[in-house]
């Protein structure tokens, strides 16, 4: 595979890759935010990486001069390896802060549950702001997925409707303004942070998911349980299992 700084080599190791966890007894549900990278039902926030919003203007810096050289020049041959050496690099600062991020979640919690934003949303905005924190975000969601795998963690996507405009404490509906950052409910009098007012309805709603599985399983909801992948060999003779591989993302 060829890359801009040199070739790189791909293995695939065909091995499920299974990691003892001891339950935690903690659930979490995560808001994503412009302001934060995403706020927790815990009220914790986890502030967008710095790293990517440098990188972010270097990249622009990169395309203007790009687009000052000459076609067929050297200048230009030069510009458009820096430019494709700094995505590079961007990509792996974003791919590192997912990794880790979503490990420590995962292994910190025996339910995580997030919204199901639709890509096709985000793909309509051309801020170039948003559309890097959009693919750290997605990156950052499909490590979780894939931890969720290893370390038998349930992960739920939850359809993200109402999540901020709801009551996490009386469920009844509070309509707000995007300029709005707090959640005060005149039903019930519960005044909290909008984004930690959200965490909570998409922790509720993951619950809710997870408790249903039995009887409906949706076919929308991308539900992840540890527990169908065959551990022992007694039950593989009997089963038949289909082999399944655990691929971990690659960007
Ligand atoms: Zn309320």
């Amino acid at each position: 595979m060829r890359r801009a700084d040199g070739y790189y080599a791909q293995f695939c190791l065909d091995q499920e890759r299974i990691e003892n966890r001891k339950p935690t007894g903690k659930t979490i549900g995560l808001d994503v935010g412009l302001t934060h990278f995403y706020t927790d039902s815990n009220g914790e926030t986890v502030e967008n990486p710095r790293h990517l919003r440098k990188s972010e203007k270097a990249l622009k810096r990169l395309n203007r001069r790009l687009s000052r050289t000459q076609k067929g020049s050297n200048n230009r041959t030069k510009a458009r390896n820096r430019l494709s050496r700094k995505h590079l690099k961007v990509s792996r600062q974003r791919k590192d802060f997912a990794v880790k991020l979503a490990r420590c979640v995962v292994q910190s919690n025996d339910l995580v549950a997030y919204e199901d934003l639709q890509v096709r949303n985000m793909v309509k905005n051309r801020c170039l702001a948003k559309s890097i924190s959009d693919a750290a975000w997605t990156q950052f969601r499909q490590w979780v997925e894939y931890f969720g795998k290893v370390f038998g963690v349930i992960t739920v996507a939850v359809p993200p409707h109402h999540t901020s405009q709801n009551c996490s404490s009386c469920g009844k509906v509070v309509k707000k303004s995007l300029s709005q950052r707090t959640h005060r409910c005149f039903h019930c009098s519960y005044v909290q942070d909008r984004d930690w007012n959200a965490a909570r309805n998409i922790l509720e709603l993951g619950l809710r998911t997870v408790g249903h599985t039995g009887t409906n399983a949706s076919g929308d909801i991308d539900l992840c349980l540890g527990g169908e992948i065959p551990l022992d060999k007694s039950s593989r003779g009997k089963r038949k299992p289909k082999k399944r591989f655990l691929e971990s993302p690659v960007f």
